[in-house]
């Protein structure tokens, strides 16, 4: 029986990740236990290890002030082998290999949202790598076995990251909604990073005709293209919003903002036409500016969407199924590299994904 794992911990804010050796969890109630042998690095980890979120005017989101305790292993893209359940959870899928849905609230009887299958809406939420120990270590504590989705036969890099950049853009995309959208209309996204990417190839399986990636790095955009991007759009360009209209022919319906700062914002809503809607899930952070007669003048839709339910993920792992969705770039490294990882992230190194790995 092993007694200790080793976990690779943020252990003061702004400071790289160190090794730790942490006593092996016991599940209890309703928990298992997982082996994690994928691990997922994301960008917001890097908004968690600097210890706040840019909140523009209104200053900072502190992560220390808002309860966060550490040391704690980021790391909230998680597929492992369930290897033992606590006394409330006989069923649980011992010895089976599974993505993790880290997106849990507070699981009580009192919290309507929980109890309707929407524990990322939960006011409470307990998240797995954001306010407790996650991926970056090599087991971790999940509540329930129904947190638990099944990929079997599918690539086990390739799924680790849906759980939380491919169920992000997913949930986005729906609230654009392509069923609303006409054959000639375009959507556009914001930022060609490991969400961006994986938008392009979620939108176009979803069937999103036409798709134009924004960023400012060449080599992003040109995977966007590989990914089905359309066209691709130079966000540093000065004419930048003219080339948007012109690429568009000027029917940009829908935004989905994977960066989420003032140059994308600006650009989404002079850019999109009436009825357009602007979705943002990227915390790079500042202010949001726009004329007010525009929301009703243009009936334009300005909304937020963050990661995404349980359920959510399963009807992504099902789209997955169907063969539809491209694979992103994703690069494997061992688990003992998450901070490296999380530094070359940080320096826009990173093309597409990277996924740890313990096997
Ligand atoms: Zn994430
Ligand atoms: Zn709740």
């Amino acid at each position: 029986m092993i007694n200790t794992y080793t976990s690779y911990d943020l252990v003061e804010f702004g400071k790289p990740l160190e090794a730790r050796e942490r006593p092996m969890p016991v599940p209890r109630g309703t928990e298992v236990l997982v082996r994690v042998r994928r691990s997922g690095v994301c960008h917001s980890d890097l908004h968690i290890q600097e210890g706040f979120f840019d909140l523009g005017e209104e200053g900072k989101l502190d992560m220390g002030e808002r309860g966060m305790k550490l040391p704690q292993a980021l790391g909230h893209e998680i597929l492992g082998e369930i290897i033992a359940a606590g006394p409330e959870a006989p069923d649980a899928p011992i010895g089976q290999t599974m993505l993790v849905h880290p997106w849990i609230g507070c699981m009580q009887d009192d919290c309507l949202v929980c109890m309707s299958g929407r524990e990322n809406d939960c006011t409470r939420m307990r998240a797995i790598g954001v306010v407790r120990d996650g991926g970056y270590g090599e087991y971790v504590i999940v509540d329930h076995p129904k947190f638990l989705v099944d990929i079997e036969g599918l690539d086990l890099d390739i799924v680790t990251p849906y759980a939380c950049s491919g169920v992000t853009v997913y949930c986005a995309l729906k609230k654009v909604g392509v069923e609303e959208m006409n054959p000639g209309e375009w959507i556009a996204v914001m930022g060609a990073g490991g969400l961006g990417l994986n938008a392009i190839a979620i939108a176009k399986a979803m069937g999103f005709k036409k798709v134009v990636s924004c960023d400012v790095d060449p080599n992003k955009m040109q995977t966007a293209i590989s990914m089905g991007a359309d066209a691709i759009l130079d966000t540093s360009r000065e004419d930048a919003l003219d080339e948007l209209r012109k690429i568009t022919g000027n029917q940009l319906l829908g935004v989905v903002d994977t960066v989420g700062i003032p140059v994308t914002a600006r650009l989404s809503v002079h850019g999109l036409i009436k009825m357009g809607r602007y979705v943002v899930v990227g915390l790079h952070g500042g202010d949001f500016k726009m004329p007010l007669p525009w929301l009703p003048q243009k009936s334009l839709t300005v909304r937020g969407s963050y990661v995404g339910s349980c359920n959510d993920l399963r009807e992504l792992i099902a789209l997955v199924r169907t063969g539809k969705v491209k694979e992103i770039p994703v690069g494997s490294r061992p688990l003992s590299a998450a901070s490296d990882t999380l530094d070359d992230l940080k320096a826009g190194k990173i093309n597409g994904r990277v996924v740890l790995t313990t096997d």
